[in-house]
């Protein structure tokens, strides 16, 4: 089985109230060995609700808002399921403060975007979960 970020299949759970769909993500989930997780959601934050970003270890939302134990709550129960079916990779939404794979925002910097993983992808990679972003389908 190989967890995916949901909004990536077509749920509607990003802040927006919006899904990203994608494709290849799609396609593949056909197959039936996909899990769709939105780490965001299962940590108790509403949707729509506020954009955040990593700054500095923390999640702030764009209200200023910490909303760090949140993600990491979410990212812990994402990681549950994910061994509970025994998942041994992951298809992660990319440049997000949780499923980022690589890559993240960050206004702080020059070019907006820094060199780190989200909450969640950071998590499944410490726990040996292989990660794969949607931009390399
Ligand atoms: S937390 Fe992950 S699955 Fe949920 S909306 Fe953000 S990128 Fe998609």
């Amino acid at each position: 089985m190989i967890l995916v970020s949901a909004c990536l299949v077509g749920v509607n759970c990003a802040f927006d109230g919006r899904s990203r769909s994608h494709r290849k993500v799609l396609e593949l989930m056909r197959t039936g060995k996909l899990i769709p997780i939105c780490p965001e959601q299962l940590g108790g934050l509403p949707t729509p609700r506020d954009s955040a970003e990593q700054i500095k270890g923390k999640v702030i939302t764009r209200n200023g808002k910490d909303v760090t134990e949140k993600y990491v709550l979410g990212a812990n129960e994402g990681l549950l399921i994910a061994q509970l079916v025994g998942c041994k990779k992951a298809i992660l939404k990319a440049r997000s403060p949780s499923c980022g794979p690589e890559q993240i925002y960050d206004k702080t910097c020059p070019t907006s975007l820094i060199k780190d993983y989200g909450v969640f992808a950071k998590l499944l990679k410490k726990n040996n979960i292989e990660i794969i972003s949607e931009d390399d389908l």
